[in-house]
């Protein structure tokens, strides 16, 4: 029997990195939010290790970037991808990534992807949303059922410790409780796709001193190639002497009675002294939730999609997912926000989650792809030739996996009911390259305005418009501030930006994506306010430019 009752206006289902993100971004806003645990507050082992260039964006706006890029890894450790057919064997090829204090600053955003296990990353975000009063963690309570009307959700919780069930109303549920969602499953939401491609064997191993083990240098990754192709690889956990090897086979109970000593010997190519920290199996995965939301319900990160983990999307596109929601829940709970707003949550992150969880499954297929050979040990001349082909591939292929900025930052969220398009083409989608952008829906793209001080500086709060010449806005201003919207007006002086953004006003979101950009005001500045805060007819595009949006003030 549940026995308290309490209110708040955001519940979220789950304490993995989204959930967290999600309540940290919405303490940010002002949300008071309870987020549920089912697990104690312990990450242990880390999952995700590799933390994108758009997750650092988004902890640049929190304010915790630089808590994520100190947390210990050293700067001289060298990020490459070696293909080694063993430590002792035969270097294949290696896909080349700088130590951090030799990395340039990409032109395309202030921040870099790095290296930041879960174990480090998740207590980051935790202790940020416990910054605020008004966000309350709670670890071992579940969530165990719910049910929603117009009004609200209320939901049964059930303390894991006392066994004692409670039941909370909440204006909105999110279930961030992964890929075997309770949420979704209470939902009856489907999942499509691929929700068992092949089973992975993760053991995290403390081997002393490996780099001095072996010839190949340090690196951020080992891949193994034997005979059969690529069957494990071996990543730096903590830049010291912590190790993940992932184990690729079909077979379940193969993995299962893995003869480790036998594995360990085989990457190292001899004996090696080391310590099993932990080990689990998985299940690869591809799938993408048919509906991202239902009434006042939410699914994010793995609870709406699931990836194959090559090439570190399936946190990053989670993170996402919380990025994009939580402003749109504060707008709504703060009363300038419209019901297209929130509808527009699963219009916009299925596509953009579907894409990325198409190129994990694309990068999986290269970095096994590796086809059978015999020779690969073999030291002769038939043997090198075989290396030299094998190794050109892998390379080739998978700098594809591994330094994909277009696949982080080129998501665009086109169409949405909430972003006015401008009657331009949507530039072709490039999930490897990334070409800066202003086209509505795109993240909006980087400039440095002055040392330090990119212009995403200016987005994370209200809505922010861009202001590149001297053309009134006044009108716009009028119609935000009736509505109630939190809009601020930057006239920027930068030509490169000028270039960059194409137009002499551009509307950017709260989440840093272009909702409209025109030369002029809008001539409906009140219908364009309605509709990118979710609340009015949807402004058609114009052919050529907007016949809509055209200059009457
Ligand atoms: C080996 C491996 C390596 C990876 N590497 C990377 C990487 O480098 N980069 C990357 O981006 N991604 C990576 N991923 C993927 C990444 O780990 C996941 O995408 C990410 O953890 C998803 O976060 P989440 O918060 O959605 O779900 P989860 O991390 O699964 O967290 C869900 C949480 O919800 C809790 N929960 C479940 N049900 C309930 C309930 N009913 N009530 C309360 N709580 C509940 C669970 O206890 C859990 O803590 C990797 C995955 C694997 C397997």
């Amino acid at each position: 029997m549940a026995d308290i009752s309490s209110e708040t206006p955001v519940l979220i289902a789950g304490g993995g990195p989204i959930g967290l993100a999600l309540a940290a971004d919405l303490g940010r806003r002002g949300v008071a939010t309870l987020l549920v645990e089912e697990r104690e507050n312990k990450v242990n082992p880390a999952k995700m290790l590799e933390v994108s260039v758009r997750t650092m964006e988004f902890c640049r706006q929190l304010g915790v970037v630089d808590k994520v890029r100190n947390w210990g890894f050293p700067r001289d450790w060298p990020l490459d991808s070696v293909f080694v057919t063993d430590l002792q064997g035969y270097e294949l090829g290696r896909v080349r990534m700088p130590a951090l204090q030799d990395q340039a600053c990409l032109p395309v955003s202030p921040e870099r992807g790095m290296p930041c296990p879960q174990t480090w990353f998740d207590p980051i975000l935790q202790d940020y949303a416990r910054t605020f009063q008004h966000v309350t963690l709670r670890h071992r309570v579940k969530l165990e059922n719910f049910v929603q009307d117009t009004g609200g959700v209320t939901a049964t919780l059930r303390d894991q410790q006392t066994g004692r069930a409670e039941t909370v109303s909440a204006k909105y549920l999110v279930g961030c409780d992964g890929f075997a969602s309770t949420v979704r499953d209470l939902l009856g939401i489907e999942i499509r796709g691929e929700p068992h491609i092949d089973w992975s064997m993760t053991i995290y191993l403390r081997i002393p001193d490996l780099p001095s083990q072996h010839d190949k240098g340090k690196a951020f990754r080992y891949v193994f190639v034997g005979p059969e192709g690529t069957w494990s690889f071996l990543s730096i956990v903590d830049g010291k002497d912590l190790w993940r090897l992932q184990l690729v086979d079909l077979d379940e109970g193969r993995l299962q009675n893995a003869d480790i000593p036998a594995l360990v010997r085989r990457f190292m190519g001899r004996d090696t002294a080391y310590t099993i920290e932990d080990k689990n199996l998985w299940v690869r995965k591809r799938t993408v939730a048919d509906r991202f939301m239902d009434g006042r319900v939410f699914l994010a990160g793995d609870a709406a999609h699931a990836h194959p983990p090559n090439g570190g999307l399936g946190m990053n596109t989670g993170i996402q997912d919380a990025f994009d929601l939580s402003w749109k829940l504060a707008a709504v709970l703060g009363g300038w926000g419209g019901e297209a707003l929130l509808e527009s949550y699963d219009v916009e992150r299925r596509p953009a989650s579907a894409r990325a969880a198409e190129v994990s499954l694309k990068n999986y297929r290269r970095l096994v792809s590796a086809a059978q050979r015999a020779e690969i040990n073999s030291p002769t001349p038939d043997g090198d030739a075989a290396r030299r082909v094998i190794g050109e591939r892998l390379v080739e292929e998978n700098e594809k996996t591994w330094h994909p900025v277009g696949v982080h930052l080129g998501y665009i969220y086109h169409p949405s009911p909430v972003v006015v398009p401008d009657g331009t083409c949507k530039p072709g989608d490039d999930t490897f390259g990334y070409r800066p952008t202003a086209f509505p829906g795109a993240r909006a793209p980087h400039v440095w305005l002055a040392p330090g001080k990119s212009i995403l500086d200016l987005f994370g709060h209200g809505f922010v418009l861009l202001k590149f010449s001297d053309v009134p806005t006044d009108a716009t201003e009028r119609a935000a501030a009736i509505r109630g919207v939190p809009l601020k007006v930057h006239r920027v002086e930068h030509g490169e930006a000028a270039a960059l953004y194409a137009r002499a006003l551009v509307l950017v979101r709260p989440d840093g994506h272009v909702a409209w950009r025109d030369d002029l005001q809008p001539s409906d500045p009140l219908a364009l306010i309605d509709t990118v805060r979710g609340a009015g007819p949807r402004i058609a595009a114009r052919r050529g430019r907007s016949e809509v949006m055209r200059h009457v003030v």
